[in-house]
C-alpha cells in the first residue's frame, strides 16, 4: 500500500504528491513546520503543536492556510488511511508558489502538505541505554524560536555526531548550552535540580519541554530554567533530551565523557514513564 499524503486539500498516493519548483519552501526555506507524535494511533499533545504553529505562522506574517479544527481532522485522517498505529505526523506550511523574488508575494497562496512516518518510538532499546552526544558551536540564525524548515545546520550537525560515532550533538553559544539539534538539552546536578535553558529567540520552544517540565513540578522536583555549559553537564548526575520524536531520552556520554554513572539516570527514567503515561491520557 502506498503511503498517503496530504497536499493542499488532496489526500494522494506519495508518489502523485507534488509541489511547485517556484514554491518558497523550496526556494528560500519560507515555511514552518510541526511533528506530532502518534501513540496508539492517537495524536499526542496536538494543541501544544498547533499554537506553536500559529505562533510561528505569525511571526512570518503568514496565515495558516485552514483552521485548527480543520487541521485536527486532517491529522486523523491520514493517521487512520495510514493505519499508523505509532509513529509521527509531519505537517509543514510555505508561503506557497510565487515567482522568485526575496519579497514576499502580495497575495500569497500557502502550501499545506502532512504526512506520516511509521516508527516505534515508546519501546525503542535506546531508551534504555542512553545517547552519546558532542558539543558543536551554535550557527543557526537567531530566531530559533520560529519552528521554521531552515534546517541545514542541524543537518550538518547530526552528520559532524556521527562522524564522531555518537548519536546527537549539543549547540554552545556564548560557552552555554542552546539545544540538541532536534531536541531541548537537559542536566540533572548532583543536588538534583532539573537544569535546562531558559526561553529566548535562541531555542525552540519545545512541546514536550514545556509538558515535562510541569510534570517535574508537579512531581515536586525541583526546575531551573536558566543556561549551562559543556563543563556543568559533564560533571552533572545526569542528562538528558526531550522532543516529539525522543520522549524523554537519557544523555549517557558528552563528548567522550560518562555523565553519572554512563547509564540512564533516575529522574529521566522517571520522567519518561510519567510524560508517557499523562500524555497518552489527553491523546486526541
Ligand atoms: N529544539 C529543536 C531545535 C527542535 O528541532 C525540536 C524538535 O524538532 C525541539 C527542540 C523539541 O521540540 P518538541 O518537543 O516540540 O518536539
Amino acid at each position: 500500500m502506498s503511503r498517503i499524503v496530504y497536499v493542499n486539500g488532496d489526500y494522494l498516493p506519495e508518489e502523485d504528491a507534488k509541489i511547485s519548483v517556484f514554491d518558497r519552501g523550496f526556494l528560500f526555506a519560507d515555511g514552518v513546520y510541526e511533528v506530532t507524535s502518534v501513540l496508539g494511533g492517537k495524536l499526542i499533545d496536538f494543541e501544544g503543536h498547533a499554537k506553536r504553529l500559529e505562533r510561528s505562522l505569525s511571526e512570518l506574517d503568514m496565515s495558516a492556510p485552514v483552521t485548527m479544527d480543520a487541521l485536527l481532522e486532517i491529522h486523523r485522517e491520514l493517521v487512520a488511511r495510514n493505519e499508523v498505529h505509532e509513529g509521527l505526523v509531519y505537517l509543514q506550511v510555505t508561503r506557497g508558489a510565487a515567482d522568485r523574488d526575496f519579497a514576499y508575494p502580495a497575495e500569497p497562496k500557502p502550501s499545506l502538505v502532512l504526512f506520516t512516518q511509521t516508527k516505534t518510538l515508546a519501546d525503542t532499546p535506546v531508551a534504555k541505554t542512553g545517547i552519546k552526544v558532542i558539543s558543536i558551536e551554535d550557527q543557526r540564525w537567531g530566531r530559533r524560536d520560529i519552528k521554521t524548515v531552515q534546517l541545514l545546520y542541524p543537518s550538518m550537525g547530526k552528520m559532524m555526531a556521527k562522524a564522531a560515532g555518537v548519536d546527537d550533538a549539543w549547540m554552545v553559544e556564548d560557552g552555554s548550552v542552546t539545544e540538541g539539534t532536534s531536541n531541548n538539552a537537559y542536566i540533572v546536578t548532583k543536588a538534583g535540580t532539573i537544569v535546562t535553558r531558559h526561553l529566548g529567540n535562541e531555542i525552540l520552544h519545545g512541546i514536550t519541554r514545556a509538558a515535562v517540565l510541569r510534570f517535574a513540578r508537579e512531581a515536586q522536583m525541583t526546575v531551573e530554567e536558566r543556561s549551562f555549559t559543556i563543563e556543568e553537564a559533564k560533571d552533572a548526575a545526569e542528562a538528558f533530551i526531550t522532543s516529539a520524536s525522543t520522549f524523554v531520552m537519557p544523555v549517557v556520554e558528552l563528548d567522550g565523557a560518562q555523565i553519572g554513572d554512563g547509564t540512564p539516570g533516575p529522574v529521566a527514567t522517571r520522567l519518561r514513564e510519567i510524560y508517557l503515561e499523562e500524555s497518552l491520557k489527553k491523546a486526541v
